[in-house]
């Protein structure tokens, strides 16, 4: 403190409320600095008489700081464009961000409004209410399919489009683009080729994507925050197309990456690779995180517990449960005709995670990155086949795959 005076000033100031002679000031004002003319109170009884109605000085004081200050200057200038964020599930969009002990430095943004889907498109049953009805109460939850010829000839079929899908969005990846633009590109394109991408509306999911940038491990909103140089993003895609989801996502690079961010998204890239080479009939699916785990332990990273590989087919998700890290007690083992996802989430630091207050937005518990690759399998009578398999057009950005 510096020298001043206990002794009590002579008041020049006249009430707020009955304009005697005042010389109290509302403690809140005193907290956000305004100035002793503002509003001052001749008693206790008259200051509690006005609460009501100089509360509102605060919020006025509050949202004038914040429209000036930095971080928070885009949220309310994309808010006053129209964009709105979304939480909990089902809970309408508010424009307030809530008090939330972040683990990382991302923030949510403005979400945009609901992207429309053509009346043409075959849709699942949670497109319209955002509760989906078949699959949760399915005996296909309990016994794992073994997917008829035709059944996987659609399967084929519906991941090849996932896999353009996922790489049209790869190509426009770079700093400065939103993950609301990606998640239109994946939006636009699973459109174009006639499916509906199946995150839209699922258990109220806002977007047709999971975008999970850095510490984001997955379903990540797409928002209107933009890509920054050195940033990783996954891009989680799955199309439902001829009755059948197809679903796959990769982690990309933005811009100059980090050393120990490159280790990280190649390591993880390794892990599914592994995993996915020990597939074939008779192979327990226990075995899958085993191999993961090892890889991953191994380059001194760790593995997410909370999310796991899943069936895949006629439901988005469905027996078998995968999990992707050791010592796991996953039943069962593959047979020729199963189709699941394999799709491991790899952290730079520790394997705990923790949800953002939108109810989706999955984070490392440490701030530190995650990244993830997915496949859609199909266990062959000798072996595996990637039904979202890279193709000769897709997207040069892996420097491990270069020969
Ligand atoms: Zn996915
Ligand atoms: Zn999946």
């Amino acid at each position: 403190m510096d020298g001043g005076s206990n002794a009590p000033v002579e008041s020049t100031l006249s009430c707020a409320r009955c304009g005697k002679p005042a010389n109290l000031q509302c403690p809140k004002c005193v907290e956000l600095r305004l100035p002793r003319e503002s509003a001052a109170f001749c008693t206790q009884d008259c200051f509690k008489e006005s609460w009501s109605s100089h509360k509102s000085v605060h919020l006025k004081l509050k949202l004038s700081r914040l429209a000036a200050s930095t971080p928070d200057e885009q949220i309310s200038a994309a808010l006053s464009n129209g964009w709105l964020y979304c939480l909990k599930k089902g809970q309408t969009r508010t424009s307030k961000l809530p008090h939330f002990d972040w683990t990382g430095t991302l923030r949510p943004y403005p979400i945009s409004s609901r992207r429309v889907v053509p009346a043409s498109v075959e849709k699942p049953d949670w497109a319209i209410d955002g509760t989906p009805k078949i699959e949760p109460t399915s005996d296909l939850q309990n016994v794992v399919e073994i997917k008829t010829a035709e059944q996987i000839e659609r399967m084929r079929e519906t991941c090849r489009i996932a896999r353009e899908v996922l790489d049209a969005a790869a190509r426009v990846i770079q700093p400065g683009v939103t993950t609301d633009e990606i998640d239109d590109v994946v939006h636009e394109a699973t459109i174009a080729a006639g499916g509906y991408p199946s995150p839209l509306n699922y258990y109220f999911f806002p977007k047709s994507c999971c975008t999970s940038v850095n510490e984001v491990i997955c379903h990540g909103i797409p928002d209107a925050r933009k890509l920054e140089d050195g940033d990783i993003v996954n891009v989680d895609v799955t199309v439902y197309y001829k009755g059948v989801h197809g679903d796959l996502n990769e982690t990309y690079f933005v811009g100059n990456v980090d050393e120990a961010s490159k280790h990280l998204v190649q390591c993880t890239y390794e892990c599914l690779a592994k995993a996915i080479s020990i597939v074939k009939p008779g192979v327990r699916f226990r075995e899958v995180g085993e191999v993961i785990n090892r890889h991953a332990s191994m380059s001194g990273l760790s593995v997410v517990k909370s999310y796991c590989g899943h069936g895949i087919g006629e439901l988005f998700h469905c027996a078998p449960n995968i999990p992707h890290y050791g010592r796991n007690k996953a039943v069962g083992v593959m047979k020729a005709g199963q189709t699941f996802t394999i799709e491991p989430m790899i952290n730079a630091g520790v394997w705990r995670d923790r949800s953002w207050p939108d109810g989706w937005t999955a984070v490392t518990a440490d701030g530190k990155r995650s990244a993830q690759f997915e496949h859609t399998l199909l266990v062959t009578e000798t072996g595996v086949e990637v039904l979202t398999a890279r193709l000769p057009t897709s997207p040069n950005v892996y420097p491990w795959l270069n020969p």
